[in-house]
């Protein structure tokens, strides 16, 4: 892979912070070394001491003075080294990605731990986009992303796609206009990546299904683009196995994937993770290097201790019980749906993710209902809009998120819905 070719000017151009690199190596040095390089505070000057954390099965993670003093203080841009071994050997149990043992030029995997998926996604995408490059996902998609590319200035063809994804021969057909050689001439502006979640998008709850992965990744390979995986929803599949990853099938070092703690351990700890070749997610690195610096060291620690003290199976146990509430989630939401929404609206049945996308029959523009009347009537939903390039375009669709509500409160905002729809007709 040329990874060169990907990279805009400035990430291009990033250069190691000669004082980032000191503190990588400052933390792995043996304690007898006195050093007087860095710029760090002095810890014991913080007023936060020792702290200990209960967890679900009353067992607890306690920090002591030594712990917390580290906790408190600048860490590697990469992620703490612990953190980064143990993710590293979940990637290979969960994906076993062909790239772990390729040479680093030849796009080795690599992991960086991020501020949440979304610093990790906003980050890959301003390595990679120069205005007017053309990139390919397919709506409607997170909103997040859409906040993300459009003030980069790209041009987004978007892939048809239906309840299984991405429709494999759209995207042939989209990139049928040009040649598989014009990869090596920037004028001709082949995508360069195509972003999808590809379980439970938000805001659809759809998944893509294996066999059209495949598909989508030899077309990836023939026109030499990137697939950016962003799957903050892996984890809440809700049949089992989990569908095969694109990095799972991985083969050149060309999908970057996007990680997150934030469906299942807390949104608010800020954790998430890159996987990736080694020459990309080094360019986010150096980016980190001159941005948030690195993830919280306290909030890594803290996500680490508890891993290893779960190990891989109670991580995995954790996981499918969190992916099992929202089964009954999903399940109560849909018995609501039926009840009132019958004859009314429109969904398909949500493979993961918190989200039922309702078309609702007769009315051509839910934001202007949500906005004017749903308050009134004590109910709320996202207008399906704002998961459109083009937010102004009217959308019938809505979002309506099952992870908060109880089974009751579903029921009683359903029959609001109802009772908001039949007026309006
Ligand atoms: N991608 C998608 C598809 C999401 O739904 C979200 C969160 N709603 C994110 C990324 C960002 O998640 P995080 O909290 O890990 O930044």
């Amino acid at each position: 892979m040329n990874y060169s070719r990907f990279l805009t000017a400035a990430s291009a151009a990033r250069k190691p912070s000669a004082l980032r690199v000191l503190t990588a190596i400052l933390n792995r040095a043996p304690e007898s070394l006195i050093s007087l390089a860095p710029g760090s505070p002095n810890p014991s000057t913080f007023p936060f001491k020792t702290a200990t954390f209960t967890i679900e099965d009353g067992k607890t993670i306690h920090f002591g003075e030594k712990m917390m003093k580290r906790a408190l203080q600048y860490s590697e841009s990469a992620g703490i080294p612990e953190l980064l071994s143990w993710l590293t050997r979940l990637q290979i149990k969960l994906h076993n990605p062909p790239t772990v043992h390729y040479p680093s030029s030849q796009g080795k995997m690599e992991i960086c731990v991020t501020c949440g998926s979304q610093e990790g996604l906003s980050k890959v995408f301003e390595m990679l986009i120069n205005p007017g490059d053309n990139i390919l996902l397919s709506e409607p998609i997170y909103s997040g992303t859409i906040q993300a590319l459009c003030p980069l200035g790209c041009n987004i063809i978007t892939v048809a796609s239906d309840e299984n994804g991405i429709i494999p021969e759209s995207l042939k057909e989209i990139l049928s206009k040009w040649e598989p050689e014009d990869s090596k001439n920037p004028k001709k502006k082949t995508p360069k990546f195509l972003y999808t979640v590809p379980n439970g998008s938000n805001p659809t709850g759809m998944s893509l299904k294996g066999d059209r992965k495949k598909d989508i990744y030899e077309l990836a390979r023939k026109y030499d683009f990137l697939i950016v995986e962003d799957d903050p929803y892996y984890f809440l599949q809700i049949n089992k196995p989990r569908v095969p990853t694109f990095l799972s099938m991985d083969v050149d070092g060309r999908v970057i994937r996007a990680d997150s703690f934030s469906k299942i351990l807390s949104s608010g700890l800020r954790v998430g993770f890159l996987t990736g070749p080694k020459p990309l997610i080094e360019r986010v690195i150096l980016h980190m290097q001159v941005s948030t610096m690195h993830t919280s060291t306290f909030t890594q620690l803290l996500i680490s201790q508890l891993l290893h003290q779960w190990g891989e199976e109670g991580f995995l146990a954790h996981v499918d019980r969190v992916a099992d509430f929202y089964r009954k989630q999903r399940d109560a939401s849909l018995a609501a749906a039926e009840k009132w929404l019958s004859g009314l609206a429109e969904w398909h049945i949500p493979t993961a993710s918190m989200f039922l996308w309702i078309k609702v029959k007769g009315i051509s523009d839910m934001k202007q209902l949500i906005e004017e009347k749903a308050l009134k009537k004590e109910v709320l939903f996202a207008p399906g809009n704002v998961f459109y390039i083009d937010s102004s375009a009217p959308s019938p669709y809505i979002r309506a998120s099952f992870s908060l509500a109880s089974p009751e409160q579903m029921d009683v905002a359903f029959q609001r819905l109802a009772q908001l729809i039949k007026e309006h007709l």
